[in-house]
């Protein structure tokens, strides 16, 4: 398609000059006075677009016409009652030039098509008209356009910046347009100061990919980025900013297993997001958290335990580490034994209680579950043991200290030891 585009151009610009020379012929005849401007027709002609190809005027030469009393003479062509005029020019029915200019004019994008549709012209377009492309045609402008906002947001005037977190918002939705999702929350992100009532509002769409998203924007600029390697110099929030309870909520809601699911751009999903949110604000979250302990939603179940455990929430921890040692006892899930562990660990001494009594329900300590709960309880009271006990103890992990285990992205959200230790 694209080679036939250029083609066309080719085709178009030849005839273009074919015309332009028929053009030029006409200087071969003099130009002369007194032609027949022909019947005067209302302004409005001038509006219609063929009328600017062809001209009306009637061109016979009034020269030999005698002026009547008035001064006027009429025209044996066409009847037209006229003063004669008195300028020199050429008989130019069809506006050759005119039509050649519009023809290389449609040649030239044409024969510049992979150049427009590659979007090599962002970076010389000013940043209102890059807005207003992005506005009306999101899915289908180039890469480039939106590279370039995203490079500008920082420096555009307020007026305009406002106008591009509207239309970063709106694409947080969920829509069939790869990876605008991840440009919008990035433009949301560094749009700072403005974005911010933006994004509180999007917590309450009917969108769940954008309430979702526009939580995530604000997780993060809240509690940093989720890993230490990257190091993207995040804007600071306005001093004593407190979130919207409804951000809780939307939180909650983004631990179960969703379609949202998406790589963010900076490495991790809505879940994990969520999870290592409310491990920092649990004591915010009590009636949400208590609600999804008994989610039917596994996943969501599944890391509001281990909120409520790593955080230590003072209600709802033996709950939540209940719930985890349940999830000790088979993989049924990807590495959610050894999610259950960690969380457990993290947990500290509060824990012992709970595991000793699980322990002390299933006597023969047989159980993938019995016997993680029997090597925790032995890693969180420091008791000593042989290298051969805890093999034998440990049926979820091949590491020798399930602990230590980080080869899974659910086990990297987990906050760091040496912290949870503390
Ligand atoms: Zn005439």
């Amino acid at each position: 398609m694209t080679r036939w585009i250029e083609h066309a151009a080719i085709v178009l610009a030849g005839i273009a000059c074919a015309l332009l020379f028929i053009w030029l012929l006409r200087f071969r005849t003099p130009a002369r006075a007194a032609l027949c401007r022909g019947p005067s027709r209302p302004w409005l002609y001038a509006f219609l677009p063929w009328n600017w190809f062809h001209s009306h005027r009637c061109d016979y030469d009034l020269s030999g016409s005698l002026p009547d009393a008035a001064g006027q003479v009429t025209c044996p062509e066409c009847g037209t009652r006229q003063v004669r005029s008195t300028r020199r020019r050429r008989p130019n029915r069809r506006r050759t030039d005119r039509i050649a200019l519009v023809l290389l004019l449609i040649a030239l994008p044409c024969w510049k098509v992979r150049w427009i549709r590659a979007g090599n012209w962002a970076p010389y377009t000013p940043t209102p008209v890059l807005l207003a492309i992005e506005h009306a045609a999101s899915s289908h402008t180039p890469g480039s356009v939106r590279e370039q906002l995203r490079a500008r947001a920082e420096t555009m005037s307020s007026v305009w910046r406002a106008w591009l977190c509207r239309i970063a918002v709106g694409e947080l939705r969920d829509d069939n347009i790869s990876s605008n999702g991840d440009w919008a929350m990035d433009v949301l992100t560094t749009s700072l100061p403005q974005s911010l009532p933006m994004l509180e509002r999007s917590l309450d769409s009917t969108d769940l990919q954008q309430r979702q998203a526009a939580g995530m924007v604000l997780m993060r600029l809240i509690d940093g980025d989720p890993h230490p390697w990257n190091d993207t110099r995040l804007p600071k929030l306005p001093p004593n900013y407190t979130p919207p309870h409804r951000l809780i909520e939307v939180a909650v809601e983004g631990l179960a297993a969703d379609r949202v699911g998406w790589d963010a751009g900076f490495f991790t999903t809505n879940y994990l997001m969520a999870f290592r949110y409310l491990i920092h604000h649990a004591d915010s979250a009590t009636g949400e958290l208590e609600i999804a302990l008994g989610s039917d939603d596994p996943q969501q179940q599944l890391f509001a335990s281990a909120i409520v455990a790593i955080s230590r929430h003072p209600a709802l921890a033996p709950r939540g580490a209940s719930n985890l040692l349940a999830h000790m006892a088979s993989d049924a899930e990807e590495a959610n034994a050894l999610f259950a562990y960690q969380a457990l660990f993290r947990m500290g001494d509060d824990a012992i209680p709970i595991l000793e009594n699980a322990i002390a329900v299933e006597p023969d300590q047989d159980g993938q579950r019995a016997r993680a709960a029997l090597l925790l309880v032995y890693r969180l009271r420091g008791t000593p043991i042989t290298d051969a006990e805890s093999r034998h103890l440990n049926r979820i992990s091949q590491y020798n200290d399930p602990a230590q285990s980080r080869d899974s992205w659910m086990l990297r959200m987990l906050p760091p030891l040496a912290t949870a230790d503390e």
